[in-house]
């Protein structure tokens, strides 16, 4: 950041009086920038037990099975933003059962949030966002295909905890993680 976005002043990286870390804050008017992190949030869209994902057709990874989600918007809820990011990506709307997993990226500034949602209805289809769109026995995900690692620790989170039936249970618990790059990811 180098101008404030209120007055157009250059702005001032430094600890503002009261505060104990550097922010961006204006001279001018006053005003601190706080930089804060973003809360991703999606979707484990389950129908008849098996698992919907979606082939993305954007970067980052392009080509790569994920989850539907993304940035949470102003204004909306946690399960908002899920079901429509949802809905953007796979033109399906779940109803959310529970939430399934908080992972925080503390050194990409992130907190992904992703629930666990039943297909009150079959229909799905592809997007602009996602070139192909489809449903997946727990055995047959595509593993060493999947675009991130906050989606493949959830969908390692929800088949751990299937029955042998294949089923999950009434109620999974909560992965509450914290994802730390290694040098070579
Ligand atoms: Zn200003």
């Amino acid at each position: 950041m180098k101008y404030c976005s209120v007055c157009a002043t250059p702005v001032e990286h430094s600890v503002p009086a009261g505060d104990n870390l550097p922010r961006y804050h204006c001279p001018a008017c006053g005003t601190i920038h706080y930089q804060n992190p973003r809360v991703i949030t999606g979707t484990l869209p389950v129908l008849d037990g098996r698992i919907l994902l979606c082939k993305r057709n954007i970067e980052p990874r392009w080509g790569y099975w994920t989850l539907p989600g993304g940035f949470m918007e102003n204004g909306e809820t946690v399960a908002e933003g899920a079901a429509r990011e949802t809905w953007e990506e796979a033109r399906n709307a779940p109803e959310l059962r529970q939430m399934l997993s908080v992972i925080s990226l503390p050194q990409f500034d992130q907190v992904h949030i992703f629930y666990l949602a039943d297909m009150v209805s079959p229909d799905f289809s592809t997007t602009e966002e996602s070139s192909e769109v489809a449903l997946f026995e727990p055995d047959a995900i595509p593993w060493d295909d999947i675009a991130f690692r906050t989606v493949l620790a959830t969908l390692r989170h929800y088949v751990d905890h299937l029955g042998p039936d294949g089923r999950a249970p009434a109620r999974l618990p909560l992965l509450d993680t914290t994802i730390i790059p290694r040098l070579r990811d």
